[in-house]
């Protein structure tokens, strides 16, 4: 195997790294989680979705990606009445994660990227984008692997809340690995929203809220799987995938040039932040 072929990051040597790097592979970090999502659905879900999507995205073009083993854990106080979910302090993930891009940057890739599975993680990862940038000669973009299939989704979706354990997860996980959802234990959720809020609004509120969901929840579901179908699953991974191939090769042409100091005189440039 060689780095043209082979697509995940840690099955390369480090001879064939050096490829890689020569090659400027989009080097892609998955987040997720391992968290409640219901009765129906395994804790692995916002993970698995997310790297099913990135694996196969890469394994379509091979030559111009690289994804990392995941990220398996994320912010998830909010769910933690519900056994088994595990919970990272922000602070804790935004320096782990950003350690490893900034591993990445070091050895000479230039672009990476963040694509997420789990919502809650979408302000961290926006911020280890942004601080990568910041502090790396490197480009650092973030994104949800759902906001790439919403468009396909909209067509299809028999349900209006896109939030958890819902209609779009469940279906996506149905055509990926049918026989691990419980389909006899699907409920829908007893969702709380309003105008502005909902029980949960860190999907698609414009104002962001998220309360303890055992306040609020007894079942772990927002929105409702009771729709959810293999096929629509099938839809939502298509564009998933393709849209991730697209995103991926914009953000290698995308211009890296010297940043151009326009300062009349010499800067501090032992300050630093
Ligand atoms: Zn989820």
């Amino acid at each position: 195997m060689d780095a043209q072929k082979e697509y995940r990051y840690n099955h390369l040597t480090w001879e064939e790294m050096n490829q890689a790097i020569a090659m400027q592979k989009v080097v892609i970090l998955p987040t997720g989680s391992t968290e409640q999502h219901g009765p129906h659905l395994p804790l692995d879900t916002d993970i698995f979705l997310c790297e099913s999507v990135c694996l196969e995205a890469a394994r379509r073009a091979p030559d111009t990606m690289l994804v990392l083993p995941p990220i398996s854990y994320g912010l998830n106080m909010h769910h933690i009445d519900f056994p088994g979910t595990i919970h990272i302090e922000p602070e804790v993930f935004v320096a782990f994660c950003l350690n490893i891009t900034k591993s990445v940057s070091y050895h000479g890739f230039k672009k990476i990227l963040l694509v997420n599975g789990h919502g809650s993680n979408g302000i961290l990862i926006d911020l280890i984008a942004r601080k990568t940038v910041l502090e790396t000669p490197s480009l650092c973009a973030a994104l949800g692997y759902f906001s790439l299939a919403l468009k396909a989704f909209e067509k299809i979706k028999d349900t209006n809340t896109l939030a958890h354990a819902d209609e779009f997860e469940t279906s996506l996980y149905m055509h990926l690995a049918g026989e691990r959802v419980r389909m006899d234990r699907r409920v829908a959720g007893n969702d709380v929203e309003g105008k502005f809020l909902s029980s949960d609004s860190t999907s698609n509120y414009p104002v962001r809220f998220s309360d303890y969901w055992g306040r609020w929840t007894k079942t772990g579901v927002h929105g409702d799987p009771m729709t959810a179908t293999a096929e629509k699953g099938k839809v939502i991974f298509e564009a998933a995938v393709a849209g991730l191939v697209q995103l991926v090769e914009e953000f290698r042409q995308w211009p890296l040039p010297k940043r151009s100091d326009q300062h009349a005189s010499p800067v501090q440039s032992d300050i630093r932040w």
